[in-house]
């Protein structure tokens, strides 16, 4: 098979149609055969994902229908010129559409909403993106096909709400599909954020999702690299609205890239490092709206392992969950315990710590009333809670046998006075978090980036 790259663009990028046709240019420039995985339109997903948080009236259905019609409409008004693709699209979009109305009917008539329903009602944000950009691109002579994942074949472990692609069952679905598309000279134009459980029920992978889309797509097609394009330069080492003087980082491992974005750099879904490192692919973050800036590679560690700190992570809104009992950590199966019924509350648990007496675990803030119910449920009689704290994850190959560094960092953040909380280093080789007072994050980040990178 000729080298193929997959093209994955968010929704900021598609906000305007000038933007869309900057994408488009984007596609068209690149000479090597593509596939393209896009996200919805950028704000089309939080106004789904909220319509869909309660029982709706038949007048809301047709209030929000009109408004996410409108969005999209006028994004083709905006960014076609010419007539027949512009018709066409908005005859695409309202079959689409249509489909989306009667789902939103249905859960009003029967007064539910259930993670079925809530996932593919979810989903339609990229089900009418993709229709606009392959519009586009025909029109500007680079003939496209806009698919669904769906129909496609990207096959999940059917979890509502957090799926995770099947990657063999994927594969071998997806990729003769895919290659016949590209041999009659076409440039699939795919749905990211979701696909369907092997009994046919539509699954997305959790806000942002279309990251992983793109490369589980990549892995599929044995792809030669996956770009992700954003409003962004790339990963950063800190969060320039924290530290103006934040750089850009010009390369990153799967690890760390992996670890920095689950702590709270939001440049790529989790997830997304995944099959791209088990398919060997690297993965390039660039900027639609700079594309000569040399964005973020991402890649396996080199001979050297890429030794050295390379970027500090911050999240905020978390509290800690701290549970008590005589010798706590002496007894089989507590934290077995505790883990499952978090799990059954669909609860994360960011970070834990135990010792002989108590285990803390870090949750988001807005966990902590339904943790403190299902745990005195589940039998825990003592418990206590802390809100506002925040965590901060400093990243880099070789942290784990990097000696003094930890005293450098600790250091950094008592000389501001600030508390260090809860302290997790050694389960990743490239990563360790702590956490401080929310009051006294952005403090303490300051330090900390001052001491690791002059700056
Ligand atoms: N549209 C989805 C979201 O906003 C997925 C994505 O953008 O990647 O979360
Ligand atoms: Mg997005």
């Amino acid at each position: 098979m000729p080298s193929l790259k997959v093209l994955k663009f968010g929704g900021s990028s598609l906000k305007t149609g000038d933007s869309m046709r900057q994408v488009a240019g984007i596609i068209c420039a690149e000479k090597e055969k593509k596939a393209v995985v896009l996200s919805a339109v950028s704000g089309v997903t939080e106004m789904l994902v909220q319509f869909i948080s309660l029982t709706r009236s038949e007048g809301d259905v047709d209030a929000f229908m009109k408004r996410i019609t409108k969005v999209h409409t006028d994004l083709v008004d905006e960014a076609l010129s010419s007539v027949r693709y512009s018709t066409q699209a908005k005859e695409e979009l309202v079959a689409k559409l249509v489909k989306l109305e009667r789902m939103l009917y249905g859960s009003s008539y029967i007064e539910e909403v259930n993670p079925r329903i809530r996932d593919y009602v979810q989903c339609f944000g990229e089900r009418l993106s993709v229709i606009i950009l392959a519009a586009l691109l025909n029109e500007m002579g680079t003939p496209a096909r806009a698919v669904d994942a769906d129909e496609l074949g990207i096959i999940t472990d059917g979890e509502y709400g957090t799926a995770m692609v099947n990657m063999e069952a994927t594969r071998s679905i997806i990729r003769p599909k895919l290659l016949k598309v590209l041999q009659e000279g076409e440039t699939p134009v795919i749905t990211g954020f979701f696909g369907r459980a092997p009994e046919g029920s539509v699954t997305v992978f959790g806000r942002n999702g279309s990251d992983y889309s793109a490369s589980a797509v990549a892995n599929a097609m044995g792809a030669s690299s996956l770009e992700i394009w954003k409003d962004v330069d790339g990963f950063m080492s800190v969060d320039p609205k924290i530290v103006p003087s934040a750089k850009p980082i010009p390369q990153l491992t799967y690890d760390e890239a992996a670890e920095l974005a689950y702590f709270g750099a939001k440049v790529v879904h989790p997830m997304t490092m995944e099959p791209a490192r088990s398919g060997n692919i690297e993965i390039r973050v660039r900027n639609v709206f700079r594309p000569e800036a040399p964005g973020t590679i991402i890649r396996g560690a080199g001979k050297n392992g890429d030794i050295g700190i390379k970027s500090i992570s911050c999240m905020k809104n978390l509290s800690l969950v701290k549970v008590f009992g005589e010798g706590t950590g002496y007894k089989l199966g507590v934290l077995a315990d505790i883990a499952s019924l978090l799990r059954e509350a669909e609860i994360n648990i960011y970070s834990v710590v135990t010792s002989l007496t108590c285990i803390a675990l870090l949750v988001d803030k807005s966990d902590v009333a339904k943790a403190q119910k299902v745990l005195t449920e589940g039998g825990v009689t003592r418990m206590e809670t802390h809100a506002h704290f925040a965590l901060m994850c400093i990243v880099g190959e070789g942290l784990g046998s990097h000696k003094g560094l930890a005293s450098r960092v600790f250091k950094a953040v008592a000389k501001e006075g600030v508390n260090v909380g809860l302290i997790s280093a050694g389960a990743s080789l490239v990563a360790y978090h702590f956490t401080v007072d929310e009051a006294d994050l952005e403090k303490a980040t300051r330090a900390v980036h001052e001491e690791l990178f002059g700056c």
